[in-house]
């Protein structure tokens, strides 16, 4: 239990946020507090950070936070966050605010809404990356299994894993754009009409900063791989991050890599830029390695972990 440094939120549903892949209610959201509360200090954002950067961190200590700005965060989170007094990190991909919002969050909302379940989706998935790719997937089916794709990431299914796979490793970017558009063409779902409802605004980015929590970077554009960007490329998404988060909040220190990937370039960059603590996204190493290093607990994980 001691490698609990830090837990990872991401979706919560409540009457206007519809439930997905992972997501807590509020009064799960509370409880889980309660029991990590059991075995664990809770620690403030910025006191997580003074003491770590002071070598003051007890085993027991950890922080919370949450990633890519969701509003259901600020809607069922924050309330309890504030009931609780705990205040958090909250990492912030750029692009949101901008006239390109990235899709990562628009097709998420896709599929796990416009289909019957996530199962469901995949079937329609593999099937169009079939005929896409025109050709037969074995091939990238035996090198998948073979690597053992993304098997640290404890929470995801088999179908998550392979379906990244095909997202990440062979259509990159791009050919999984237009194949996820084409989808949604075919099921008339119209991005606009939802749009509202996914992030916080610039304001609410305001108010969480003004209540004591932490806003960090997580990017501009928040790519599912950066490790395959230039260095320059790289820069860019973490500089214009680091501009919009400071027009805003102030001074941004902190940090976590979307989808937990990085390399060497990255940490180089983050360092350049003065940033000060930076957060994994799992626990394959579960010690902190460097600053910009430290491992990070789903809060799925969590939840099975209440009800072994
Ligand atoms: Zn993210």
């Amino acid at each position: 239990m001691s490698f609990t440094h830090a837990i990872m939120f991401h979706h919560f549903h409540n009457q206007k946020h519809q439930p997905s892949q992972g997501s807590i209610s509020s009064s799960e959201f509370s409880n889980m507090l309660d029991w990590l509360n059991n075995s664990f200090n809770i620690l403030g954002a910025k006191e997580y950070l003074n003491k770590f950067e002071n070598s003051k961190l007890k085993p027991n200590d950890i922080c919370l936070s949450f990633d890519d700005a969701l509003l259901c965060q600020y809607d069922v989170a924050l309330p309890i966050l504030r009931k609780k007094k705990i205040k958090a990190f909250f990492f912030v991909y750029s692009s949101v605010y901008s006239k390109k919002p990235d899709n990562l969050e628009i097709f998420r909302y896709f599929r796990t809404n416009k289909f019957k379940n996530i199962n469901d989706f995949y079937k329609t998935f593999f099937s169009t990356v079939e005929k896409e790719l025109s050709e037969n997937l074995f091939f990238h089916l035996k090198e998948y299994k073979k690597i053992n794709y993304l098997s640290e990431y404890l929470i995801y299914t088999e179908k998550d894993r392979w379906f990244r796979y095909l997202r990440d490793e062979i259509l990159g970017p791009l050919r999984y754009e237009k194949v996820m558009l084409k989808l949604m063409e075919d099921k008339k779902f119209n991005p606009k009409k939802i749009i509202h409802n996914l992030w916080m605004s610039e304001q609410h980015l305001k108010e969480i900063s003004n209540l004591g929590h932490v806003v960090g970077l997580h990017t501009f554009n928040h790519p599912t791989k950066i490790s395959k960007l230039s260095y320059k490329k790289q820069q860019k998404e973490y500089e214009e991050n680091y501009k919009h988060l400071n027009k805003i909040v102030g001074k941004v220190f902190s940090m976590s890599h979307p989808c937990g990937d990085y390399n060497h370039h990255t940490l180089e960059i983050l360092e350049k830029m003065g940033i000060r603590i930076g957060f994994r996204s799992n626990l394959t190493e579960t010690k902190i390695k460097g600053k910009f290093e430290i491992p990070r607990k789903d809060h799925a994980l969590v939840l099975k972990e209440m009800k072994e």
